[in-house]
This record gives C-alpha cells, sequence and structure tokens, in this order.
C-alpha cells in the first residue's frame, strides 16, 4: 500500500517512457523529441506526422516516416531501420541514433581518437577483372580506379601522409587481400575507389559506402540476415567509419556537382575484416553517358581525386578537433 501511494504521488514526475521509448517490430525506438532534447536542438514538423526537423545553429536533420534515410545539412544518410511513428510521433531506432547520429553530431562521445598518417588506397578490380564497362565510350573501371588512385597518393604525399596501394599496376588481387595489407602495414585509413555500372543508363550520381553496424541491415537489403547478427573487426571502428565517410561523400557531391546518391552502409569484403577505418567510394557510373565522358579525361579523374582529398583532410581536420589540437 505504501508503495502504491509512493507510485502515485512519483507518477507525474516520472519521464514518459512510453512516449519517449517504443519498440517497434522488434527493435528500441526513441522519439525525435527526446532526440533534439539530447543534442540541444528544436524539433518542428515539416508535415505534421510524417517530416520533421531537427535544428540547431549549425545543423539541420531532416526526418521522414517510413524512409531509410536522413537528410544532415541536405545530405543523404542512409539508416539501418526506417523511421517509424508512435503516438503521433517520429521516432529513430536506437542504433541508428547511437552508430549514426552521434558519431556524426556528437564524436567527442568516442574514444580513443584515432590518428592519421598511413593510408591504403585501394583501386578497384584489376588484372583479369576489369569491373565495370562501357564499350561504345571506351571506358573501364580498373583503368581508371588505378588512375584516380595514383593522383590521390601523389596529392596527399604533399601533405605528408605515408601512402600504401593494394595495387600499383594492372593486377588482379583477391577480396580478402585487400583489407589484409591494410592490416599488415597497420593503416590508419582504407579508401578503396570504384565506379558503378547498371542497365539503365539514366542513372548518376556519387555514393560512399561504409560497414554496417552489428544487428542493423544493409542499405541494399531490408531485414536481419544471419550475417547482420554479429559483430566484425570492421565493426570496431564504427564511429570514424561513418565520420570519414561523411566528409568524402559531401566532399564528392560538393565538388562535382553530381547526384548524391547518399551515405550507404555494406558489409562488403573489403570493409568487414578492416582494423582500421575504412570507406568504398563509388565515384560515378560508367553506364551513364555523361559519368563516362567526364571522367574519360583527365580534369574530370582530377576532379574526382581532388575531391575524395579534401573529404580526407577534413577528417583529418575534425580528427584533430576531438583531440585538441584543431
Ligand atoms: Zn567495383
Amino acid at each position: 500500500m505504501l508503495l502504491f501511494v509512493l507510485l502515485l504521488a512519483l507518477g507525474p514526475l516520472l519521464p514518459q517512457a512510453t512516449a519517449a521509448q517504443a519498440t517497434i517490430n522488434g527493435s528500441t525506438y526513441v522519439s525525435l523529441d527526446t532526440i533534439a532534447g539530447q543534442l540541444g536542438m528544436d524539433s518542428a514538423w515539416i508535415k505534421r506526422g510524417e517530416e520533421c526537423q531537427l535544428k540547431s545553429r549549425w545543423t539541420t536533420l531532416r526526418f521522414t516516416l517510413h524512409k531509410r534515410w536522413l537528410m544532415l545539412n541536405g545530405e543523404r544518410i542512409y539508416l539501418g531501420l526506417p523511421v517509424a511513428s508512435n503516438r503521433g510521433q517520429l521516432m529513430l531506432s536506437q542504433r541508428d541514433f547511437d552508430t549514426t547520429i552521434r558519431p556524426l553530431l556528437t564524436p567527442t562521445q568516442f574514444e580513443p581518437v584515432p590518428k592519421l598518417y598511413r593510408i591504403v588506397l585501394d583501386p578497384g578490380h584489376g588484372g583479369k577483372d576489369p569491373g565495370a564497362q562501357n564499350r561504345t565510350r571506351g571506358v573501364n573501371e580498373k583503368t581508371l580506379t588505378l588512375d584516380v588512385a595514383h593522383r590521390i597518393k601523389r596529392k596527399l604525399e604533399t601533405y605528408g601522409y605515408k601512402i600504401v596501394m593494394t595495387r600499383e599496376t594492372d593486377t588482379f588481387i583477391d577480396l580478402p587481400d585487400r583489407p589484409a595489407h591494410a592490416n599488415r602495414v597497420d593503416a590508419d585509413l582504407f579508401v578503396s575507389i570504384h565506379f558503378n555500372a547498371v542497365d539503365d543508363a539514366r542513372v548518376s550520381g556519387v555514393e560512399s559506402y561504409v560497414m554496417t553496424p552489428a544487428y542493423l541491415p544493409s542499405t541494399s537489403s531490408s531485414s536481419l540476415t544471419a550475417s547482420a547478427r554479429k559483430s566484425y573487426p570492421g565493426n570496431k571502428n564504427d564511429p570514424w567509419n561513418v565520420l570519414a565517410g561523411y566528409f568524402i561523400q559531401t566532399a564528392m557531391v560538393r565538388n562535382l556537382g553530381v547526384t548524391d546518391r547518399g551515405l550507404k552502409r555494406a558489409r562488403f569484403a573489403v570493409l568487414r575484416d578492416l582494423n582500421c577505418p575504412g570507406v568504398l567510394v563509388e565515384g560515378g557510373f560508367l553506364s551513364n553517358g555523361a559519368e563516362a565522358e567526364r571522367l574519360k579525361t583527365t580534369a574530370g579523374r582530377e576532379k574526382l581525386a581532388d575531391s575524395i582529398v579534401e573529404g580526407i583532410l577534413l577528417y583529418q581536420k575534425k580528427l584533430n578537433i576531438l583531440r585538441g589540437k584543431g
């Protein structure tokens, strides 16, 4: 009886746990209002019940009901689980909050801050594996990735970085050997360079992939497969993966003026077994005439290399700030 009275008295003071948190499709979700409160942001509806914006002085986050992405200052970041709704409020999965929002908005919460000196560049494909091709335009992926990687190498060396390449020439390298190479030289960052191709020639733009956090589906999948239910070496760097990927993707989108296909998640072999942060860049669609022509030119490849370098330098700047040396 005493307990009952006590609970009755405390009732109005207790946080409204049901509204702030909910279990949706077996996953813990938190309301965007709660997240706004934790991040010191203001929340407002763009469209009541469907689209919500969290805003602070420098940052705007936009969420849309049922979508598996958010917009951070206008740039698309993919989530593991869709934005949901509970009691008229939009909700985000706790795992997405922890593995995407917190690393991007409050990275000071993560330690230790990695150093950045030895960077491994991984030109995709090579040798017997040409990768994507556009025969009409006379381009293939393995040649472009190697060319762009060499350009990035030269540029980064002028900033004092130690650059290692998984291949320097047109040779075939097995997928597992690529992260193994990075691990062997104790890399601080791994950047794999690729180009896309699809049947629909209209599709264009750039996208970047980082390792999918444990217990979340990858961008291309909507359900939790067996491979999602465990942690991989690449998950040790979850916060730094997303931070590095964010800076590289946004630098490409800003500088190249192409379609932003977003920062995505995948358990690619080259990312899964890395001991250091890693990003896989898809620098354009060879199946798209305009992008293939742009990448055929020295200026086009130079601009892409410059953009990736800028992204890496912005990531470095962020690490310096976090280490208190900014
Ligand atoms: Zn590729």
